[in-house]
């Protein structure tokens, strides 16, 4: 007799998570090893958040942390001008992106999402029982009038990122706005905006402004990124109340620590460190640009912190020979564009030496 796992674990696309750093260093036996893999804010969080963890993070670690995450509710919302029950906490809004599948999506329905785009979508999908409905990118970008016109009877979302990952490429507020004004109401539209902080002003979208006219709009954030909170989890969704309460009947409780919760009350009262972040990235990522165009070398116009960049048909070896030199960044094979390689754009110091070895390793496999 064997265990009968649910047959949709089979369909699931294998997620290659990104190599840790102590297994890197092991591995080549490496002092230094930098991960530019995951798209995390490699400046870390704000100094008030650093003080914080140091000095009084571990107080009252023996209670429960407060299950309806009121104070970082109310920040939320007095910071965007809505109201706390427009507003849900995840454990990173992957678990968002989880519930929000779990409250819609049933048998033999299905979710639209672009391909390649973020894994977590099909995967929420698949596990309600439904299916996914893929709209391959067009010149790096989705597809949206393609992806609306896809959705059918049996659709209940459709998921768009902005910026995209893991083209880093973005949508615009034609796309956005002729879009939803031709999906019908009883379609969810997530707008999953991780990287939502990266974007200059003149690029972004008031989605959350948005969500008070369209009642069928969930806007996703996180202070993963920018924010460079990654490892305590917390992401949070804006929505009108009625999806905010389903979402909340299926939420499990106590699901943001209180660590997280707190430290992300201290990270939005200090937000202007995020525009900091956003400058310096912006710099460095014309710092790349600049190279990346001296060396002949294409590459996908970034509005993250990240770029997609063309390594060829070597792509493995550079990749291989990047991590030897210390250097973790993620394969396009991974992420269904091969040829390519996604690097995070990381501090001043670590983006020199990367370019300065992935240059080099570059050359060698494409003389
Ligand atoms: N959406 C996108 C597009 C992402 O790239 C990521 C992180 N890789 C997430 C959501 C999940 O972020 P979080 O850490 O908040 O779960």
């Amino acid at each position: 007799m064997t265990l009968k796992f649910k047959p949709w674990l089979n369909q699931l696309p294998e997620y290659v998570a990104g190599r840790t750093i102590e297994e890197i260093k092991k591995k080549y036996n490496l002092e230094n090893v930098y991960k530019l893999a995951s798209n995390e804010n490699i400046f870390g969080p704000c100094r008030q958040v650093k003080d914080f963890i140091k000095n009084s993070a571990g107080q009252d670690v023996n209670y429960y942390p407060d299950s309806d995450c009121r104070e970082i509710r109310g920040k939320i919302a007095s910071v965007f001008g809505i109201l706390p029950e427009n507003v849900i906490l995840g454990n990173g809004t992957d678990q968002i992106i989880e519930m929000i599948c779990d409250c819609f999506v049933n048998d033999d329905e299905n979710v639209v999402i672009a391909d390649p785009t973020f894994l977590i979508y099909e995967k929420a999908a698949l596990k309600c029982g439904g299916s996914v409905i893929k709209i391959p990118l067009k010149d790096f970008r989705q597809d949206i009038p393609k992806m609306a016109d896809s959705v059918n009877a049996g659709t209940r979302i459709l998921f768009l990122t902005n910026p995209h990952n893991p083209t880093g490429a973005n949508i615009t507020k034609g796309e956005f706005e002729n879009m939803m004004g031709k999906i019908s109401s009883d379609i969810l539209i997530v707008m999953d905006e991780a990287y939502y902080e990266y974007l200059s002003e003149g690029d972004k979208i008031d989605t959350v402004g948005y969500t008070k006219k369209y009642l069928n709009l969930i806007t996703l954030r996180t202070f993963s990124k920018a924010y460079g909170l990654a490892g305590l989890r917390v992401g949070y969704g804006i929505a009108g109340s009625d999806i905010i309460s389903g979402l909340n009947k299926i939420r499990l409780p106590f699901n943001v620590s209180s660590i997280a919760q707190k430290t992300a009350v201290i990270a939005l009262e200090n937000k202007g460190y995020v525009n900091d972040i956003r400058d310096k990235i912006l710099k460095e990522k014309e710092k790349f640009y600049c190279v990346f165009k001296t060396e002949g070398i294409s590459f996908i116009k970034s509005y993250s912190n990240f770029i997609l960049v063309r390594s060829g048909e070597k792509n493995t070896e550079i990749v291989e020979e990047l991590l030897r030199n210390g250097f973790i960044v993620r394969p396009g094979e991974n992420l269904g564009i091969p040829g390519y390689m996604r690097v995070t754009i990381s501090i001043p110091e670590i983006n020199d030496k990367f370019l300065k070895a992935f240059i080099k390793i570059y050359k060698n496999y494409n003389s």
